[in-house]
C-alpha cells in the first residue's frame, strides 16, 4: 500500500466522527500520490501524518447573557492548523452546525488555499455553534465580546489573524475588535474585514465574490470563451453570493438565481444586485421579501425542494457559482448542471461539491475551479489588509482590485502549470492541491522537526 493510502486509511479510522474533515483530507490526499512517487523526502519526514494534525486546537466555553437576562452557553473554537509559511489566517464562522470537525475541515483547506495566494499566510479557522439568527443587536455584541474574552490570548498581528465567514460580517468584526482592544490596550491589525475608517481595506467585502468571477474568466479565457451574455447560477445570498452577482453583472453576464437557508429566487430577467444587498445587508430579511418586491422573481421555499436534489442547480445555465455552504452540490445536482449545459463551475463556497460531484465535473472536462483556488480572493485581500495595516497605508479601490485580479491570475496559472506538470492539464483539483501542498511541505522540512 502506498504511503498516502496508508496514512489515509489510518485517518479514516481515527476521524470517522468528523466526516467533513475526512472529506477534505481525502480530496487533497487523492491528488498527492504522483507527487510522493517523485519526491521521497515528504515520506521520509512523515509530512502527511504531521500536516493533518493542527499545531494547536483551542476549544473554549463562551458564556453570555441574553435579552431576557438568562445565561447562555456556547462552544468556541480556534484551530491553529499550520504556520509553516506565515501567521495563522482564516475566518470565524458562527452557525448552529459548527463543530470541531467542521472547523478542522475549513482550517485544513485554508492551509493550502493561503499557500496558493503566494502571500505569507499560514492556515487557521475558528467559530462557534452560536446562531446569530433572530438575535438582537445587543445579544450579538455581548456574544462577540464573550467570544473575544477567550480568543484574545491566542491571536496577534504576527501570530494569528482571524476574519469573517458564515455569520460573521463587518458588524461582528467590529464588536470583536472593540473587545480585543479593550482587553489588550493595543490597536493591532489582529482581525481583517474591519471597517474602512479603522484599518479596513477597500475591496475586502467584494473580494471573494469578485475573485470567483475573475477565476472563472481565467478558466474560460483558456478555451476561448467568456461570460458575456451568459446565464449564470449563484447560490447563497450572503457576502460571497452578493459580490459574485455584482461582478457578473459588471462583466455583462446574467445571474438568474440566489438562495438562502429558507428558499431560492429565480429571476429570469437577472438578479437585481441593489435589491439583494438592501434585503440581505441592510434589512437582514429572507429572500421571500425579494420576491414580494420584484415582480419578475419566482420564490421557492426549501420545504418545496425535492429530497434528492436542489432545484437551483437544475436550471439550464452556462456557469455556476456555488456560494452558500459545504456539500450543497451532490451527484444529482452535478448531473443536472451538466445536463443543463453548464460549462464552468467556480466555487465561491468552501467544499460546496461532494467528492462524486467533483469527479463528475472533472470527467465531463468542463472548466472546474475548486474552492481553495477559486475563492482564495477573500483571504488574499485580507493579506493585503494586513500589509496596509503593517505599513500604516491605505491603497485605493483600483490598486487593491488590481492586486486581487493579479493574485487570481497567479492562482490560476500555478494550478494550471502544476496540473500540466503532473500530466493532467484540465484537472485544477490536482494542480491546486499539489501546488498548495508543496510549498507548505517544503517549508515544514526546511524548519526541522518541530
Ligand atoms: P454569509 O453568512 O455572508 O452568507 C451565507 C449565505 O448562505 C446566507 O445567505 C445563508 O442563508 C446561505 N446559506 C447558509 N447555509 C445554507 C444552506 N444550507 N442552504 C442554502 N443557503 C444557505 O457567508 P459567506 O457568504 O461569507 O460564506 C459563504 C461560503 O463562502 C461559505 O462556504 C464560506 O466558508 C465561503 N467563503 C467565504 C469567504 C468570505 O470572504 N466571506 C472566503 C472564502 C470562502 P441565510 O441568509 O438564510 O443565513
Amino acid at each position: 500500500m502506498s504511503y498516502v493510502n496508508d496514512v489515509l486509511g489510518k485517518l479514516q479510522h481515527k476521524f470517522s466522527h468528523q466526516p467533513e474533515f475526512l472529506q477534505a483530507v481525502t480530496e487533497i490526499f487523492g491528488s498527492l500520490s504522483a507527487l510522493f512517487e517523485r519526491e521521497h523526502r515528504y515520506q521520509k519526514y512523515n509530512i502527511l501524518e504531521r500536516i493533518v494534525i493542527p499545531e494547536r486546537n483551542v476549544s473554549f466555553r463562551v458564556t453570555w447573557v441574553d435579552d431576557k437576562g438568562e445565561v447562555q452557553v456556547n462552544q468556541g473554537y480556534r484551530v491553529e492548523f499550520n504556520s509553516a509559511i506565515g501567521p495563522y489566517k482564516g475566518g470565524l464562522r458562527f452557525h448552529p452546525n459548527v463543530s470541531e470537525g467542521i472547523i478542522k475541515f475549513l482550517g485544513f483547506e485554508q492551509v493550502f488555499k493561503n499557500s496558493l495566494t503566494g502571500l505569507a499566510m499560514g492556515g487557521g479557522k475558528g467559530g462557534s455553534n452560536f446562531d446569530p439568527k433572530g438575535k438582537s443587536e445587543g445579544e450579538i455584541m455581548r456574544f462577540c465580546q464573550a467570544f473575544m474574552n477567550e480568543l484574545f490570548r491566542h491571536i496577534g498581528a504576527t501570530t494569528d489573524v482571524p476574519a469573517g465567514d458564515i455569520g460573521v460580517g463587518g458588524r461582528e468584526i467590529g464588536y470583536l475588535f472593540g473587545q480585543y482592544k479593550k482587553l489588550t490596550n493595543r490597536f493591532d491589525g489582529v482581525l481583517t474585514g474591519k471597517a474602512l475608517g479603522w484599518g479596513g481595506s477597500l475591496v475586502r467585502p467584494e473580494a471573494t465574490g469578485y475573485g470567483a468571477v475573475y477565476f472563472a474568466q481565467e478558466m474560460l479565457n483558456e478555451i476561448g470563451q467568456n461570460l458575456e451574455g451568459k446565464v449564470c447560477l449563484v447560490s447563497g445570498a450572503g457576502n460571497v453570493a452578493i459580490y459574485t452577482v455584482e461582478k457578473l453583472l459588471q462583466v455583462g453576464a446574467k445571474p438568474v438565481t440566489v438562495s438562502d437557508s429558507k428558499g431560492m429566487i429565480y429571476d429570469e430577467s437577472g438578479i437585481k444586485a441593489d435589491l439583494l444587498k438592501d434585503i440581505k445587508e441592510v434589512r437582514r430579511e429572507s429572500l421571500e421579501t425579494y420576491a414580494k418586491e420584484c415582480k419578475s422573481a419566482k420564490y421557492t421555499p426549501v420545504s418545496d425542494y425535492p429530497k434528492d436534489h436542489n432545484p437551483l442547480w437544475a436550471i439550464p445555465c452556462f456557469a455556476a457559482f456555488p456560494s452558500a455552504t459545504q456539500n450543497e452540490i451532490n451527484l444529482n445536482d452535478a448531473k443536472n448542471l451538466l445536463k443543463g449545459g453548464c460549462k464552468c463551475v467556480s466555487e465561491g463556497a468552501n467544499m460546496p461539491s461532494s467528492i462524486d460531484a467533483t469527479n463528475a465535473f472533472l470527467e465531463a472536462k468542463i472548466c472546474y475551479g475548486p474552492g481553495k483556488a477559486a475563492n482564495a480572493g477573500g483571504v488574499a485581500t485580507s493579506g493585503l489588509e494586513m500589509s496596509q495595516n503593517a505599513s500604516m497605508l491605505s491603497w485605493s479601490f483600483e490598486e487593491v482590485d488590481n492586486k486581487l485580479h493579479n493574485i487570481m491570475k497567479h492562482i490560476y496559472r500555478i494550478s494550471k502549470e502544476t496540473a500540466k506538470e503532473f500530466g493532467n492539464p484540465n484537472d485544477l483539483v490536482l494542480g491546486s492541491n499539489i501546488a498548495g501542498f508543496r510549498k507548505v511541505a517544503n517549508a515544514m522540512i526546511d524548519q526541522g522537526i518541530v
